[in-house]
């Protein structure tokens, strides 16, 4: 989207019947299935600088990081993001200051609303996924620990054994 079109009139994004695009968008963002998505966010330029504020709530199905179910991931809050142009290449690397780090750039005089969506969402993401129900968790965490400790398990065996003789 040109940055002038933002600058003139604003530009509001809001997601609740998810395009397929935009449902994909959010769903490779959260690494999950997605079930349910709802989205606002306003672009406001002035002089160059795009500010996107809004709100943000999404929620999905992925897998927990301890115990590898499957659990809930919801990105749930607020959204402020400020994007200015991408600085003129000088050829010379140099130190992004700390403010220029919460920045997000553009190029070329254009904001893509969907990476901005998509950048949204992931920075809502809890830093490491795991099952609400921590004690549930914590107990198939520790039962996958112990069957690796124990190696293959002889009971397995035995019973591939009776199955063969029972099939034949
Ligand atoms: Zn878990």
């Amino acid at each position: 989207m040109d940055i002038r079109a933002i600058e003139d009139h604003g530009y509001t994004l809001t997601v609740e019947n998810p395009s397929a695009r935009e449902a994909e968008v959010i769903a490779a963002a959260m690494e999950c299935v997605l079930s349910r998505v709802a989205v606002r966010l306003r672009f406001e330029s002035e002089k160059g600088i795009v500010t996107v504020t809004g709100s943000l709530s999404a929620a999905g199905i992925s897998t927990c990081v301890r115990c590898g179910a499957d659990t809930e991931v919801v990105v749930e809050g607020p959204v402020a993001l400020t994007y200015v142009k991408e600085p003129e290449e000088t050829g010379e690397s140099r130190e992004l200051t700390e403010e220029e780090m919460d920045l997000g750039w553009y190029s070329e005089g254009t904001l893509e609303p969907l990476d901005v969506l998509s950048e949204a969402v992931a920075l809502a993401l809890p830093d490491r996924l795991v099952c609400v129900d921590s004690l549930a968790c914590e107990a198939r965490a520790q039962a996958l620990l112990a069957a690796q400790d124990a190696g293959p398990e002889p009971e397995i065996g035995l019973k591939a054994l009776g199955k063969l003789h029972f099939s034949s």
